[in-house]
């Protein structure tokens, strides 16, 4: 009878577990035959092993009462005593179907009686037995299996001495590798348990709050964190495993009562069941950048609140002398006063932009979001650029599909257009065209700027976003832009969860692309009709229109769905269905269907 252990998988990795203890083919050593001598001794057996299964062999560590040290595992009692973890006790072989034609139990050594404990790995392999065996049948009992698990612990142990020492080498010198890393890290680390106490902090940190390391442990995190942040449970949200890592800027108080500024980076670390064990935090003392980016806004607000009035009346007091208010002016004079009046002109836009780039920015500028029609916004901006785009003889196109709603800021998206198309303009030929088109693709509306200019180098196409960059110097003393359009473009279509980009082909022309979500709120349209082609020509009207859709050709089907708005149908089969919804009849061809849905979701 062939016996096999365990299946393919498990036995190569039993296999592997056995061969990393290196104890096959060993002498026999005095630590494991002590055993095997008090086995014999005790349980008054004639044989005792500790016997290890290795692939198509049983090898005996240690062995009393046998001659040979290895035999086939075929006929190997341990090789079956180590297929589940508990003890195999054989009262009797020759009763035993599984071993009743054994030839060790029909020829020699005859075993009849065998009570095997399975030994285990560090890694949770059966790899071996200790076992007892004898020529006679004979009864167990519980205190004798007791006794014989004991002497099974001890061999287990010895089996495993040296794997657990190596591992334990191991994992001494890693952890010294982490205590180092952590200790001597310039960057302030700390480790914090499930209660928000600090279980170890390092010198950096400890320099950064003014209290030593060994206060710092088992302080509760929020003692040295700034009161108005005391509330912000994200360590929480941390252990409890709504997010992975943690990034944010906090302040710390010292104990004489000041603070700093600290940018936070925390992460869980697990134990081996993948439990969070501790919060380790690195922090980055920020003060200084926080300070600095202070004065910066408040300067930019200080600096540009104090100019726009005087600006103000400056360009309104040289447009009323450009106009003659003060009388006739020399020529000359008139000239400079129209030269004074432009840049101041352009000075009031800088300071103007620049202040709307630092609220964008800042997140300090509320959008006045609701739904408004792509063709009412493609308008509002021709309003503004139709007569810039006329003293440039540039043409302007525009395209949009007639029912595409979206739900954003409309001042605001128009004035990014207006900054785009106004681009465009500027950068057009006398006899471009700057085509502007509007559409939905999936779950988002596409809006892109294309103009016929020349082009924007493709290694700057990123770099047109950042403030003050132009590609030619000399953009801004003939274009007499500001620098600022493209970024505050760029932050109001991020505040609306939108993308920007430009591609170009240098020579031939500019497209600047923006990506804006689609109102969600809106509900999906189920479509239906048994005939493919017209089933699909209504999904893509609707999906032109910015409706997500869902094509049905089983009215049961239909009828089990839900979450939808209505039913599309192009007619056919109407009358098998019960969808429990409202149903919409549309019929036509092309632009005819297209009008035809419009009217059916308006
Ligand atoms: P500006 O006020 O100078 O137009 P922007 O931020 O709007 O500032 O644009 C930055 C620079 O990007 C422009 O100066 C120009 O060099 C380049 N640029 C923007 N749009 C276009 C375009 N449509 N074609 C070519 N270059 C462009």
């Amino acid at each position: 009878m062939l016996i096999v252990a365990t299946t393919a998988d498990l036995e190569s990795d039993r296999l592997s577990a056995l061969h990393t203890l290196r104890i096959l083919d060993t002498p026999p050593e005095e630590r494991f035959d002590r055993l095997t001598r008090i086995a014999v001794a005790v349980f008054d057996t004639a044989i005792s092993t500790v016997t290890l299964i290795d692939e198509d062999r049983q090898w005996h560590k240690a062995c009393l009462g046998v001659d040979s040290r290895e035999d086939d595992r075929a006929v190997s009692f341990c090789s079956v005593a180590i297929e589940k973890p508990r003890p195999l006790i054989v009262p009797d072989a020759t009763q035993d179907p599984r071993f009743a034609d054994n030839r060790l139990v029909t020829g020699p050594p005859h075993i009849r009686f065998y009570a095997g404990i399975p030994l285990t790995t560090a890694t949770g392999f059966r790899v071996g037995t200790l076992c007892v065996i004898d020529t006679k049948p004979r009864a167990f009992g519980d205190e004798e299996l007791a006794l014989l698990h004991d002497l099974a612990r001890i061999a287990e142990d010895e089996l495993n001495h040296k794997e657990l020492s190596a591992a334990l080498a191991a994992w001494r010198e890693s952890e010294q590798r982490f205590r180092a890393v952590f200790h001597e890290s310039a960057i302030g680390m700390t480790m914090v348990d499930a209660d928000g106490r600090l279980v170890e902090a390092n010198l950096a940190f400890a320099a950064m709050v003014d209290i030593q390391p060994d206060e710092l442990r088992g302080l509760p995190v929020s003692a040295i964190t700034h009161p108005a942040e005391r509330d912000n449970d994200d360590v929480g949200q941390l252990f409890a495993g709504q997010i992975d890592r943690l990034r944010r800027e906090r302040r710390y108080v010292r104990p004489d009562g000041t603070w700093f500024w600290g940018a936070l980076t925390a992460s869980m670390l697990r134990d081996r069941e993948g439990r969070p064990d501790v919060a380790i935090g690195m922090i980055e003392d920020i003060t200084e950048r926080k300070e600095v980016e202070r004065l910066k806004d408040e300067l930019v607000s200080v600096v540009g609140h104090e100019l726009r009035t005087p600006l103000t009346s400056i360009r309104g007091s040289l447009g009323l002398l450009e106009a003659g208010i003060a009388g006739e002016l020399p020529q000359e004079a008139t000239d400079m006063v129209a030269i004074a009046r432009q840049n101041t002109e352009r000075l009031s836009r800088l300071v103007d932009e620049t202040l709307d780039l630092e609220r964008l920015q800042a997140g300090r500028v509320e959008l006045e979001v609701r739904g408004v029609t792509a063709l009412e916004l493609l308008q509002s901006t021709a309003q503004v650029v139709q007569h810039v785009a006329d003293d440039a003889g540039v043409e302007l196109l525009w395209e949009a599909p007639a029912d595409l709603q979206l739900h954003v800021d409309p001042d605001r998206i128009v004035q990014a257009l207006v900054n785009l198309v106004g681009n465009a303009i500027k950068f057009s030929p006398p006899g471009g065209s700057v085509r502007t088109i509007v559409k939905a693709h999936g779950s988002e509306v596409l809006i892109s700027v294309r103009d016929e200019g020349r082009g924007i180098p493709l290694d700057q196409l990123e770099a047109v976003f950042e403030r003050f960059r132009q590609v030619d110097a000399s953009d801004h003393r003939e274009k007499g832009g500001t620098g600022l359009g493209l970024p505050i473009t760029r932050a109001i279509v991020e505040q609306h969860a939108g993308r920007i980009w430009a591609e170009s082909e240098p020579g031939a022309g500019s497209t600047f692309r923006i990506t804006l979500p689609l109102p969600l709120a809106k509900p999906p349209i189920a479509v239906y009709d048994r005939r493919a082609p017209r089933r699909e020509a209504l999904a893509r009207a609707a999906r032109r229109l910015g409706r997500r859709v869902t094509t049905f050709a089983d009215p049961d089907a239909l009828a089990e769905a839900d979450g939808f708005a209505l039913v599309l149908v192009a007619g056919a089969g109407i009358e098998d269905l019960d969808p429990g919804l409202p149903v919409v009849r549309v019929e036509g061809e092309d632009e005819d269907l297209d009008a035809a849905v419009a009217e059916a979701l308006r």
